[in-house]
């Protein structure tokens, strides 16, 4: 009974980053149901369908933190819910499965995206039911489509801490700093179990009937960044726990690796700014240099390291990023005074995303773009020819590359990109302005092939039994590039549904 208590007070405490993790006293051995490998928003949900079908249940987190990416998500995806039939939301399941097949050309996995689609309304009814809330139902693009579910107070913190409570509540452990290291596979491939290791390094055996990798994708490792990414710099927002641990054992498990070179791309960001002081709500919390991403974001010139301009700057996310991933990574963010002053008398007129509101007033500028240039990664100068040279970009490409916008501007004609003549604007009072960027990824989605029922396959089809893969460990949904202005939240809900829906799977196969 004591136990229950620390237990529980541990893994809440986590969720709210204050916790001292729970240690094990010694090597020792653990019987299970179900053992869930990661405590993010995929390994949560499935702990919770776990403990709601009654199987014995351990989650294993390797940070002292439980959440992941999870954390950070603002609103996930579904298609005829109960949100968007109030809002008479036009779209369905038939309309949204052929439209993300054409997007990505029928090259992904169609009948786990069906089976999926069919399922995410389900899951937000049973997300309320376990006390999850939604704001509404929203989308950040101009023609978007509304399947974004937001959570309450804008984060998915909700949802792990909700969860959390209850599945320790009915009895599941959360053990945190505890790594899974392996699984355990007996000799006709079946996975019986996992390895872990706690904080002072003592060996848990964990027998499981069924195992669960829910260890988020690999975005925090460098080296499979390098070895799988078209970008090899690309930096990952948020959680540092998603080092691949769990596509690396089910590889040697035998699944096959799927959609390993696409992330879910989060576009341009402040180069070597920590996630922390770029990306939060305006105003209210430490992210102090939000307005500088914004203004990055904004859809004015952008340019290559050389100084050539690369794309319709208005496209969505995951195009631009595509665009930048051509160009190698970076990019810059070059404007005069006279746009200077337009973002701070008259505003950011996108914003960005739900942390700077459209139309904010950028009256900070001058400051923040101060200390970015102390920071290295602002860059204020007289002349073109002297910004190109403290960026190192190329002279006389850069002024071929702002002369032609002055040209198009001022014909009200984009005659390169074909952008939307209201955001062109002219590049000629100075001083001149530039904001380096790169690339980042809020998370990874190749990984496992999964079946519809989220069992990994080998090469040749066959099922690994007693081994699932859910959220950004299980591929198969993008071909090229993340989908998010047709879909977005569908990172998250995979992750979320394929936690319910794995355990509905498990519930079948445990009793065979
Ligand atoms: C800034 C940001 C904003 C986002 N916004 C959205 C959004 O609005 N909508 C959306 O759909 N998605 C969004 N995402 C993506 C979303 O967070 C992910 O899709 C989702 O969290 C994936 O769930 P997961 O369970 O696969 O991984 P995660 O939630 O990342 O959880 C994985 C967990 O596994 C742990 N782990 C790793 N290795 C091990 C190991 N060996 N042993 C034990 N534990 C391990 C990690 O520490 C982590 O806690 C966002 C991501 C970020 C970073």
């Amino acid at each position: 009974m004591q136990r229950r208590t620390m237990l529980l007070s541990a893994a809440v405490m986590a969720a709210l980053g204050s916790a001292s993790p729970l240690a094990l006293a010694a090597d020792q051995t653990m019987n299970v149901d179900v053992c869930i490998v990661g405590a993010g928003a995929g390994g949560v949900s499935a702990g919770m369908a776990s403990v709601d079908a009654g199987f014995k249940t351990v989650i294993l987190e390797k940070l002292g933190v439980i959440g992941g990416g999870g954390n950070y998500m603002e609103g996930t995806f579904a298609v005829g819910s109960r949100l968007q039939l109030k809002d008479n939301v036009g779209i369905n399941v038939e309309k949204q499965f052929k439209r993300v097949m054409d997007f990505h050309h029928w090259r992904i996995n169609g009948k786990a995206l069906n089976n999926w689609l069919k399922q995410t309304a389900a899951t937000i009814d049973w997300m309320e039911q376990h006390g999850i809330k939604f704001e509404g139902v929203h989308t950040a693009f101009i023609d978007g489509n509304r399947t974004w579910h937001m959570f309450e107070g804008g984060h998915g913190s909700s949802l792990i801490k909700n969860f959390a409570q209850k599945i320790e509540a009915k009895g599941g452990q959360i053990l945190t700093s505890t790594p899974a290291q392996s699984l355990i596979i007996d000799k006709n491939g079946t996975v019986t179990g996992v390895i872990a290791k706690n904080e002072d390094g003592d060996k848990i055996t964990i027998n499981a009937k069924a195992v669960i990798i829910a260890t988020g994708g690999f975005s925090c490792n460098p080296e499979m960044v390098k070895k799988y990414l078209p970008y090899a710099g690309y930096e990952s927002a948020g959680s540092p726990g998603r080092t691949g641990d769990g596509i690396q054992m089910l590889e040697k498990a035998g699944a096959e690796l799927v959609n390993m070179n696409v992330t879910m791309q989060a576009g341009l960001w402040l180069k070597g700014v920590p996630t922390g002081l770029q990306f939060g709500k305006d105003g209210l919390t430490g992210a102090t240099y939000v307005r500088l991403l914004a203004a990055l974001f904004q859809p004015y010139l952008k340019v290559s390291p050389k100084g050539d301009r690369f794309a319709d700057e208005t496209l969505p996310l995951e195009y631009i990023s595509n665009a930048a991933e051509e160009i190698g990574g970076e990019a810059f963010a070059v404007f005069d005074d006279n746009t200077r002053k337009e973002m701070i008398n008259e505003g950011l007129p996108r914003g960005y995303f739900g942390m700077v509101a459209p139309g904010t007033k950028f009256t900070n500028f001058d400051k923040l773009f101060e200390e970015g240039v102390k920071k290295g990664f602002c860059y204020k100068a007289n002349s073109i020819k002297e910004l190109a040279k403290k960026t190192g970009m190329d002279p006389q490409r850069l002024q071929k590359t702002v002369d032609r916008m002055n040209q198009m501007t001022k014909n009200q004609k984009d005659d390169e990109f074909y952008k939307d003549s209201q955001w062109l604007r002219e590049v000629k009072k100075g001083p001149f302005y530039a904001i380096k960027g790169s690339l980042r990824t809020y998370a990874t989605v190749g990984g496992a092939n999964v079946n519809e029922y989220f069992q990994p396959l080998t090469p040749d089809g066959k099922v690994i039994k007693g081994l699932y893969a859910i959220g950004q460990d299980a591929g198969g949904l993008y071909s090229d590039s993340y989908d998010m202005h047709i879909a977005e939240g569908t990172a998250s809900s995979w992750a979320i549904n394929g936690g319910r829906l794995s355990v509905e799977h498990i519930k079948t196969y445990l009793k065979k």
